[in-house]
């Protein structure tokens, strides 16, 4: 039995299995038909008939998809990609700046730098880093234990080394990771006062890939260790598993080679293989991003989703609040059902060749003129 083409192996755009749908149904009608049992004046009804019918069946078929297919309006995950990976690297240890961001650099992938700012040294060169493209987070004042904290210390850890990083990245820098992977309530406090989102816990199984629905706590993300004993092959295994399942993955890396760079120091060529499948991956669809990059981006997308449309002068417009602190310019990526127009700041966007639509996420407001 002849069966209609399978719509994934023809390409994910409903334009391009349509089609497929017609042929099918009009395959399944042209082998039922008993044409050579009836007389000519039946056979010439029973056409129109079957005509109609198909035309109909055809329809009901193709506006069925389109419903199933196309909501009004879909916020893409990861930056329109398909999976996202985060490479953090802890402690402002110099191998980093030795080793790991030219591999980077050559590899141009872009990392994030969690820094002790009391093992902080080199600031040109950090800032230099910076400059290229990776990211500057806040890894405290003095990677104290939070058991060993007091009420004003947990303030001082968080703040003063916020302040410290910002004046001298001439930056706004709203991204934290616990010494430790130890929070508390006091810490926690401060560290939701001053940023946007924090690397905290060090989870378990799936839950260390963060799904494009799910409702994560912005203050303690998931995150996976490095350990020196691992080879290439457990790390493409947390890459190939990010991008089965469609989901964000942080790696929390330090040293390089020789134990005296840093904890669980990651063989130089291990990290190398790594980064060689990453930038194959990334050819493939998979977003390599900094940590907050991909944070703002997964926050301001869960943001709009749960916006609830209102109807102003015959359009519906989404409202939303930003949250505090939260970094400038994020811009999601948005495609919609055929015959919708979308505004911002009373002018109309404009999609890409590929149907994708830039919102931006400062603007707080989406006007949505038909589709929906
Ligand atoms: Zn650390």
């Amino acid at each position: 039995m002849e069966v209609a083409p399978s719509p994934r192996k023809q390409g994910p755009g409903l334009k391009s299995w349509r089609p497929q749908v017609r042929s099918g149904i009009a395959i399944a009608f042209t082998r039922a038909s008993p044409t050579s049992s009836v007389y000519p004046r039946e056979l010439g009804a029973y056409k129109l008939m079957r005509r109609l019918f198909e035309a109909g069946l055809v329809c009901s078929v193709l506006v069925a998809c389109c419903c199933a297919q196309t909501p009004a309006l879909q916020v893409l995950p990861w930056n329109g990609r398909r999976a996202a990976v985060s490479l953090t690297f802890d402690d402002a240890d110099s191998v980093q700046l030795d080793r790991v961001v030219p591999l980077l650099n050559r590899h141009h992938l872009r990392g994030t730098f969690f820094v002790t700012v009391s093992k902080l040294t080199r600031l040109d060169e950090w800032r230099k880093a910076q400059r290229q493209g990776h990211e500057i987070g806040n890894h405290s004042v003095s990677h104290e234990h939070s058991a060993t904290l007091t009420r004003v210390s947990e303030e001082i850890q968080v703040e003063d080394a916020k302040r410290f990083l910002d004046s001298n990245f001439k930056s706004d820098v709203c991204i934290f990771a616990y010494p430790y992977e130890e929070s508390s309530p006091g810490l926690a406090f401060w560290v939701r006062r001053y940023d946007f989102a924090a690397r905290g816990w060090r989870g378990g199984g799936e839950l260390l890939y963060v799904r494009p629905d799910a409702e994560p706590d912005w203050y303690s993300l998931p995150s996976q260790p490095s350990y020196t004993r691992y080879d290439a092959t457990v790390y493409k295994g947390w890459i190939d598993k990010a991008i089965s399942l469609g989901a964000w993955t942080t790696f929390q890396m330090h040293g390089i080679d020789d134990p005296a760079t840093g904890w669980e120091p990651v063989p130089a060529t291990t990290f190398a293989s790594v980064l060689d499948y990453l930038t194959t991956q990334e050819r493939q669809g998979l977003w390599v991003a900094p940590f907050g990059v991909v944070a703002a981006y997964f926050r301001a997308q869960r943001i709009v989703q749960q916006a609830e449309p209102h109807s102003v002068d015959g359009c519906k417009q989404l409202a939303w609040d930003l949250p505090h602190p939260f970094p400038v310019g994020v811009v999601l990526k948005v495609r919609v059902r055929q015959g919708t127009r979308l505004f911002q700041r009373a002018r109309e966007l404009h999609p890409d060749r590929h149907g994708i639509y830039s919102v931006s996420f400062d603007a707080r407001e989406l006007v949505i003129r038909g589709g929906l």
